[in-house]
């Protein structure tokens, strides 16, 4: 038996275990001080009415015999396919229920996307960015290529002839760094990948946190994406479905390779190695894309969104640089007087009970920034901005 040695090149602490043991050492150390949590990337409200109810209605269904359910069709019922169709379609994609493929969540398909492509390719990875993209490729032994997001190009880099690449993941709105994309910046990746016949591995995690005009919610608004282009999306952050599990992936039937279709690959690989999502969770996803849960779930988001404009705001007033909170539920920052984002995590831990996320933690380019999360009730984030002036004014 041999393991997969590739394994061993993943670092050895996963930086939120790292954050928590911090945490909980301040916790032991000051037991009467206030911990006030915007660190991790979850959400805090409870799921919409309108969720909850569908999800009661297909407990009772699964109880009576007669609508009894066993399993689904792997790709997701086409119920809830079709709201998602409907949803696309609010804000000008057109995708058909076909090329819609229901999972638990982005993160397994961000992972299990990987079984289409041969180990011999060579990825193109955003740096800083969400750390599951470099993890799985590192975990097959792919080759890696960063490009660097920093201040100068406002965290959204762009192409360069000079870089060759297979596989390109983009992640807009940002996890971490809140920026995201125009339509306009996305048509050139779109053109670039298409020059090189490289597929876009696009994560759209965060497309409902999107307000801006002209910001992409979907990579599918440029012509052409479709030829070039998988998406990923998730009920998580939009609905608050991350302890429920629920996501959805977009694999067109016009993306091919060498007459090989990516879409009818991937149904293959989740017809072999999945077998659908839970009938409940996907009624419960049905009603949040359903006209009334679609109302309530803006509530949700824009209590987040007015958390962001409270941070922003503070930030801004302090004259600390920042970006995102405009599109997105993450406000990253330059560390005031930091160079080392860890190191700032334990100054303003111990100064003030802030939990933050070091930037890098998110990749080489991160370090010396610092990531603030709108995830988090009102009073926390009016009282760490409170206290986060107090310090740094
Ligand atoms: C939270 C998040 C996801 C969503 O993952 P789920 O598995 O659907 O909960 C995907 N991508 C990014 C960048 C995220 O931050």
């Amino acid at each position: 038996m041999k393991i997969n040695e590739n394994y061993t090149l993943l670092q050895e602490n996963y930086l939120f275990s790292e954050i928590a043991r911090k945490v909980k050492s301040f916790s032991e150390k000051y037991p009467d001080r206030e911990v006030l949590k915007m660190g991790i990337g979850d959400v805090t409200l409870p799921l919409a009415p309108a969720v909850i109810e569908a999800m009661r209605s297909a407990v009772e269904e699964m109880g009576k015999a007669e609508t009894f359910r066993g399993y689904g069709p792997e790709q997701g019922y086409m119920f809830l396919r079709e709201r998602i169709c409907n949803y696309y379609r609010s804000f000008g994609v057109y995708v058909d229920a076909d090329e819609i493929f229901v999972s638990d969540g982005a993160k397994s398909d961000l992972g299990n996307i990987l079984d289409l492509f041969d180990k011999d390719n060579t990825v193109l990875i955003p740096d800083p960015v969400y750390p599951v993209y470099a993890d799985t490729n590192k975990m097959a032994g792919r080759k890696i290529i960063y490009i660097a997001a920093t201040q100068s190009n406002g965290f959204l880099p762009m192409p360069s002839e000079k870089t060759d690449a297979d596989i390109i993941y983009l992640c807009s709105p940002n996890n971490p760094t809140g920026a995201a994309y125009s339509t306009e910046q996305l048509k050139e990746w779109v053109r670039y990948a298409r020059e090189r016949d490289a597929v876009i591995l696009y994560d759209a995690a965060y497309e409902s946190f999107v307000e801006e005009k002209g910001i992409a919610r979907s990579i599918y608004l440029v012509e052409g994406a479709k030829e070039c282009a998988i998406e990923f999306c998730s009920f998580s952050k939009t609905a608050g479905f991350t302890g429920l599990r629920c996501g959805y992936t977009v694999v067109p039937f016009a993306l091919k390779r060498k007459g090989v279709s990516l879409r009818n690959m991937w149904l293959r690989r989740q017809t072999t190695k999945f077998n659908g999502v839970s009938y409940i969770v996907q009624r419960g996803a049905e009603a949040a894309f359903s006209d009334e849960g679609l109302k309530q779930i803006a509530k949700n988001l824009l209590v987040y969104r007015k958390n962001a404009k409270i941070i922003c705001e503070a930030l801004r007033k302090l004259g600390i640089w920042y970006t995102g909170g405009e599109n997105s539920p993450y406000v990253w920052l330059k560390c005031p007087n930091f160079s080392d984002s860890f190191l700032f995590f334990d100054e303003l831990l111990e100064k003030t009970g802030v939990v933050g996320t070091p930037g890098g933690g998110f990749g080489q380019n991160g370090e010396g920034f610092f990531r603030l999360t709108a995830f988090a009730d009102r009073k926390t984030v009016q009282k760490a901005m409170e206290k986060f002036a107090k310090v740094f004014s």
